[in-house]
């Protein structure tokens, strides 16, 4: 594995094998020293052309915990706000010899780009593309759904017979798409819930049920229901009539909540709209995987990261 644009390309040996090296990098989380020498040397840079908390913090702890160097390039205040272009910036990225680029672009296929151009010789990973794919948040969703369910003893695992149902703005997440394919390789059933005018339209290629009933889904008692963020700055139409409508529809409130089976997983990518797509009490219940997703980010981006510039394969 040279780069990591999306979760596609990702079979079931290379995925549990990756999860099997976050467990790696979860124990050292536990240690006293969190930090391991590995990527002494490396230089890591996080290209970042749109706003992130989570991810952002999540690879320059991941990093930091591998020894490397860390430069956090951010599209404001640079001279990408002054139009350099992603040529440019990559050139001049690699003449100060950055061996991975972590990148965030607002266009689907910019990591793609980067990787396949000459401007730059690094491991590029995909932080996220457009309305493409956000394969470490995959890669975390289905590290925090495996330990969930077998707990330290995770290791070797995929995810054969796991339902997960993932409700809402699918339409602009990359977050649902590299989660079907990931879920997909790892043996689980995906289910599908929105609105139609939510749905894209290439869904006919995908590898899912849908349904536009929340309940009905909710009565199927998934393993685990992945509510997604409503992403309205990508919305240039209403796709729905308002934002109380959407949460009595497809909201998980708390009386949906109830109405889950004790252990099915909660799951939100984050930032959460508390109240809209996901009340208060089911982001905080003990069902609500979303601290374990975020703890768990940091581990599977410390794996990626060592796997592309520490070691030669995956397996
Ligand atoms: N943080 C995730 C992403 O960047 C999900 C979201 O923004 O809703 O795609």
């Amino acid at each position: 594995m040279r780069h990591l644009l999306s979760t596609r390309e990702l079979d079931r040996a290379t995925a549990v094998g990756i999860l099997d090296v976050a467990e790696d990098m979860a124990d050292v989380a536990d240690r006293e020293i969190k930090k391991l020498p590995t990527l002494r040397g490396k230089t890591v840079v996080n290209l970042f052309f749109e706003d992130s908390t989570r991810t952002r913090t999540s690879f320059e702890v991941a990093a930091k915990r591998l020894s490397s160097d860390l430069v956090n390039f951010s599209a404001k205040g640079s001279s990408l706000s002054k139009g350099e272009s992603l040529k440019d910036t990559a050139q001049t990225l690699a003449a100060m010899g950055a061996d991975a680029v972590v990148i965030r672009h607002a266009s689907s296929g910019a990591a793609q780009v980067l990787a396949q151009s000459n401007w730059i010789d690094a491991a590029i990973i995909n932080a996220g593309d457009g309305t493409h794919e956000h394969p470490t948040q995959a890669l975390l969703d289905a590290f925090t759904m495996r330990r969930r369910i077998h707990g330290r003893a995770s290791r070797g695992h995929d995810l054969d017979g796991l339902r997960v149902t993932i409700v809402g703005d699918i339409l602009h997440s990359r977050v649902a798409r590299s989660n079907v394919w990931l879920l997909q390789a790892l043996g689980a059933s995906v289910h599908l819930v929105a609105p139609a005018t939510l749905l894209p339209s290439e869904l006919a290629n995908w590898p899912v049920t849908v349904g536009y009933d929340l309940d009905e889904a909710i009565r199927q008692s998934p393993d685990a229901i992945m509510m997604l963020r409503i992403q309205a700055e990508r919305m240039s139409a209403a796709y729905f009539p308002n934002a109380r409508e959407y949460g009595r529809q497809w909201g998980l409130d708390d009386e949906r909540l109830a109405r889950l089976g004790p252990d099915t997983m909660v799951m939100h990518p984050g930032p959460m709209n508390r109240g809209l797509e996901i009340s208060a009490g089911a982001a905080d219940s003990s069902r609500s995987t979303v601290l374990e997703q975020v703890a768990n980010g940091v581990s599977i981006r410390m794996a990626v990261l060592y796997l592309l510039l520490a070691s030669e394969t995956v397996a």
